[in-house]
């Protein structure tokens, strides 16, 4: 792709249909990080490179902006609208991690039966046929693997994002994007290895290096000096597959 945009680059027409193909390839992240850096140096001035970063940065400021979830809503099914489901539903809909009922042994054991479908954890305590049940969740298999995902898409966004403040565009005049990824990079800790300095050189082709591009790097007041980008010589990383999306039902038993 990195020969691909050097070769189209001077085309108007070829380079929109080069940002089609590029609005709808299903890279990982990742990938369009690599891209930029492998960029940066030869057209940090181009419009057209101010266009890919602009549509990269708002495809992972959408993610990082959002908080990742913590977890503790959980999905399921509960079939009975009766009052005491109607309570249990919003235990399971809300952060709460546990939560104690009150009732008869009927009642508690109506309870009882979402236990395995939900994971919870119960106790029992009290005398006599009113008793206290309570109730905690933790985590099933299915559960724990969508939130983990989309924890670690969250982390990986946000990784990006600080990488994408060095390889911003000259001049940066894009005030609004600019504070949005800067409220990220100053919330979020940097990453170990920033994704854009992992930029492989595996097939050096000399013919193609295009010199004295005018990327010096954009410093950060706090982030510790980073390599310099690699200078555009290799084949870029290969697509990947896209991951499939998938997220958390959660069950709608609001009043009716
Ligand atoms: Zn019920």
């Amino acid at each position: 792709m990195n020969l691909v945009w050097r070769a189209v680059h001077a085309e108007g027409t070829l380079m929109e249909q080069l940002f089609g193909v590029l609005a709808k390839v299903t890279w990982k992240p990742v990938a369009h990080i690599m891209l930029l850096a492998l960029l940066r140096n030869a057209f940090v001035t181009s419009p057209h490179y101010f266009r890919y970063w602009d549509m990269v940065t708002s495809n992972n400021l959408a993610v990082a902006s959002i908080p990742p979830p913590t977890g503790n809503m959980l999905g399921g099914a509960v079939t009975c609208s009766c009052k005491l489901c109607k309570k249990f539903v919003k235990f399971i809909r809300s952060q709460d991690l546990s939560r104690k009922f009150m009732g008869t042994e009927t009642e508690r054991t109506h309870l009882m039966n979402y236990k395995a479908e939900f994971g919870l954890q119960y106790k029992n305590t009290g005398k006599g046929d009113v008793r206290t049940l309570e109730l905690r969740k933790t985590m099933n298999d299915k559960a724990y693997t969508d939130q983990k995902k989309a924890q670690d898409e969250h982390a990986l966004a946000c990784n990006l994002c600080h990488s994408l403040l060095h390889l911003r565009p000259q001049p940066d005049n894009v005030n609004d994007t600019i504070n949005l990824l800067n409220s990220v990079v100053l919330s979020t800790p940097p990453p170990a290895v920033y994704p854009h300095t992992t930029v492989q050189v595996t097939t050096p082709i000399t013919s193609m290096n295009i010199g004295g591009g005018a990327g010096a790097g954009v410093g950060v007041a706090h982030a510790p000096a980073v390599a310099p980008v690699a200078p555009a010589v290799g084949v870029p990383p290969q697509a990947r597959p896209p991951v499939a999306q998938k997220h958390i039902e959660i069950i709608n038993l609001d009043d009716d």
